[in-house]
């Protein structure tokens, strides 16, 4: 059964997330899952507890939400959310388009008891991505995600850092291409393609 050895990767997940932040009991574990993650919700609720009996998971609440299929269309650029089974651009109907989001299954958030929660440990950046990319191997069929994941980790990494930079330099694009090390016309490009709103006269 797959659903239980993503259980037990998560119980894995959950047990390092509780000793890094004091050693308490998981109270309640939120998840986030694909329609195309190849994890069925009702068989995770399932094979959880028999994967967290006698783990400091065990008798937590676990709480799973349904993402939705978003798609990139290369004919328009639009994003928008795509049945899993008819994976067209939701603005022109186009079929030549790219999954963005919708095979993942992530680790939202988790609820620790107060009674021994400690201070976080800060998590160095390379274990947090290590972290989530262990769930999401995990969380697909023989842990292989479907092609491109390259692509689509890289730009869960530079959406946030052009956006945050783009924030501390007020919009200014050729201040943030300087802090980044980025050409200007290259940062412009990503701005582009990773759809990242520009706010301008700010700075
Ligand atoms: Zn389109």
């Amino acid at each position: 059964m797959h659903e239980l050895a993503v259980c037990q990767a998560l119980v894995q997940q959950l047990e390092a997330v509780s000793a890094a932040n004091g050693g308490g009991r998981v109270e309640l574990a939120r998840l986030r899952v694909g329609p195309l993650s190849g994890v069925e919700a009702a068989l995770l609720r399932h094979a959880f507890p028999l994967a967290s009996a006698g783990s400091i998971a065990e008798g937590a609440e676990l709480v799973i939400e349904t993402a939705s299929v978003v798609v990139h269309c290369s004919e328009c650029g639009a994003r928008t959310d795509a049945a899993p089974n008819r994976m067209l651009c939701g603005a022109c109907n186009s079929f030549r388009v790219r999954m963005v989001s919708g095979d993942e299954m992530m680790l939202e958030s988790v609820e620790l008891s107060a009674a021994t929660a400690a201070p976080a440990e800060p998590e160095s950046m390379a274990q947090s991505v290590e972290r989530h990319l262990r769930a999401y191997f995990a969380s697909h069929k023989d842990g292989l995600p479907a092609s491109g994941v390259y692509d689509r980790v890289i730009a869960e990494v530079e959406r946030p850092l052009i956006r945050l930079t783009l924030a501390a330099t007020r919009g200014n694009q050729i201040k943030a291409a300087a802090v980044l090390g980025l050409n200007r016309n290259t940062l412009r490009k990503k701005i582009r393609e990773l759809e990242i709103p520009v706010v301008r006269g700010l700075g």
